[in-house]
């Protein structure tokens, strides 16, 4: 027998294994079942399961492991590189396990490995609670969260990671793990920020936070000609804001759609956008200096429900288009980092693309950077070059223009990235070591447990410890 009709009859002993659904070339869903957010990502997988239950993943695992197919985990598809999917491997697909459950007494809620952020809201807002998450809802709570997490609330609470206080995780040896900092507090430590390398994260279990349903929301739009004097005050106001104010400044060119004057259409422009974590009015005033940095181009600052700030950036990051992104960490926007930023802005050879940068701190920087795998919380800006564009004639271009952002950066930057944005396909292994820094080592131990075969390795891979 081949290897080929091996793997075959094993395939068709899990597709009648499983609960949930085996997706294999030649059936209707096929197309639909290997695709994941990022256009640029077109790979072909041996078959994608469509795990229903714990005991499923199970079975996945111990197929990967007994045929030698190549393994991919998918919790929402968002990986911008694609680690969702494989070519001639097999996808575990975790999108059927998306139950968000909530004990809002005690302030936790329990949410399945392939939810996304805007069921994980949806849940949570009808207690009035709030796990700290990602700014786009259809990304997925799963690979957000094991390589760290930040978005509108992470000055005041935290990385997601931070507030994940336990999980149910399948090993490669097909183990069920109940992991609390109790039972296993070397396991939560890497899950805090070590990404997909130590098992399949069937459930997270998080601690809420008590926000909304109306929060302040800012999203002041000001031309890119006065991004020194934006990015300079945006810097000092949200130093003396405090945690509860988290922003994001975006450097691009405005969207040709109806909720700007036709006048500014594609002017390039430095937009300030945050979150308030506390009252609505309270926040009106914390954002208000904001919004007066000088002459704006628009302005859709205000309060709004909860659930509509976590969507604001959904309509500019549709599945299907092509994505290269990079990040880089910052310790400060020089007048020379400032050039380099406005320069390649008005550089992109997509209007779609935006280099976006994230001022951290606050919670995030008073969590030692030993106490979790996450690393990297002394980083005061983490700036994402984001190529975004349609078509595949465009791929060189967009490509090109975003590396380019991280090498003018370079001399710059304090080194390592935060592992959730990149596009990798390039850098790989050597990123991964420099990100995780002195964490590297416990991580590689911690992989040498649990996973010394290294099964999990279509990720931004740790390599087991040697013996
Ligand atoms: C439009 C968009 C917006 C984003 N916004 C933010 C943001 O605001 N903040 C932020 O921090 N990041 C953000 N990201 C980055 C995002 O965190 C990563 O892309 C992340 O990998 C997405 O997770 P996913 O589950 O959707 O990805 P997938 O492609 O499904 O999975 C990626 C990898 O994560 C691991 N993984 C996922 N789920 C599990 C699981 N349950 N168990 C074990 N391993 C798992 C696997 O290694 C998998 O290969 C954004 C990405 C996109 C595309």
């Amino acid at each position: 027998m081949s290897i080929a009709d091996h793997e075959t009859t094993t395939l068709d002993e899990l597709a009648a294994r499983l609960d949930g659904e085996l997706v294999r070339p030649g059936d209707r869903a096929y197309d639909e079942a290997r695709a994941v957010w990022n256009g640029m990502i077109d790979l072909r997988p041996a078959a994608v399961a469509r795990a229903s239950t714990t005991e499923d993943v199970r079975a996945v695992i111990e197929t990967a492991r007994t045929t030698g197919l190549p393994l991919a985990i998918r919790g929402g598809g968002h990986n911008v590189a694609g680690f969702g999917t494989i070519d001639g491997g097999l996808v575990l697909d975790l999108s059927r396990i998306r139950h968000v459950d909530v004990d809002a007494a005690g302030g936790k809620v329990r949410v399945g490995g392939g939810a996304t952020l805007g069921e994980l809201d949806a849940a949570t807002q009808e207690h009035g609670l709030v796990v700290p998450a990602g700014v786009v809802s259809e990304t997925g709570i799963g690979g957000l969260t094991l390589s760290g997490g930040i978005g509108w609330v992470r000055r005041k609470w935290g990385l997601s990671a931070d507030n994940l206080v336990g999980a149910t995780v399948v090993t490669a040896a097909g183990e069920v793990l109940e992991v609390t900092a109790g039972s296993d507090p070397d396991l939560l430590w890497g899950l805090r920020g070590g990404g997909g390398n130590f098992g399949v994260v069937t459930e997270l279990v998080f601690d809420a936070h008590a926000l909304g349903p109306e929060v302040a929301f800012l999203y002041a739009v000001y031309p890119l000609a006065s991004v020194r004097h934006v990015l300079a005050e945006h810097e000092r106001i949200v130093d003396a804001a405090g945690d509860e104010l988290s922003t994001i400044a975006v450097l691009g060119h405005v969207p040709p759609i109806d909720d700007f004057p036709a006048a500014i259409h594609e002017a390039p422009y430095v937009a300030v956008l945050g979150m308030y974590a506390g009252p609505a009015d309270e926040g009106e005033e914390a954002l208000r200096p904001l919004r007066e940095l000088g002459e704006l181009l628009a302005d859709f600052s205000g309060p709004m429900p909860y659930l509509d700030a976590q969507k604001v950036y959904d309509p500019d990051y549709p599945a299907g288009h092509r994505y290269y992104w990079k990040s880089t960490n910052l310790d400060s926007l020089t007048p020379e980092v400032v050039d380099v930023l406005r320069e390649r802005t008005l550089a992109a050879p997509s209007k779609h693309s935006t280099i976006d940068v994230w001022l951290n701190g606050g919670a995030i920087a008073r969590v030692d950077e030993a106490d979790t795998a996450f690393r990297g919380r002394a980083t005061r800006y983490v700036v994402n070059p984001e190529g975004n564009w349609e078509h595949p004639d465009h791929d060189d271009a967009n490509v090109a223009w975003a590396r380019s952002v991280l090498s003018e950066l370079e001399p710059h930057a304090t080194g390592g990235a935060y592992l959730n944005f990149p596009g990798f396909l390039e850098e790989g292994d050597e990123l991964v070591r420099a990100s995780h820094g002195s964490n590297y080592a416990r991580l590689a131990a911690l992989k040498a447990r649990l996973d010394p075969e290294n099964l999990f390795r279509r990720n931004a891979n740790i390599e087991p410890a040697a013996e």
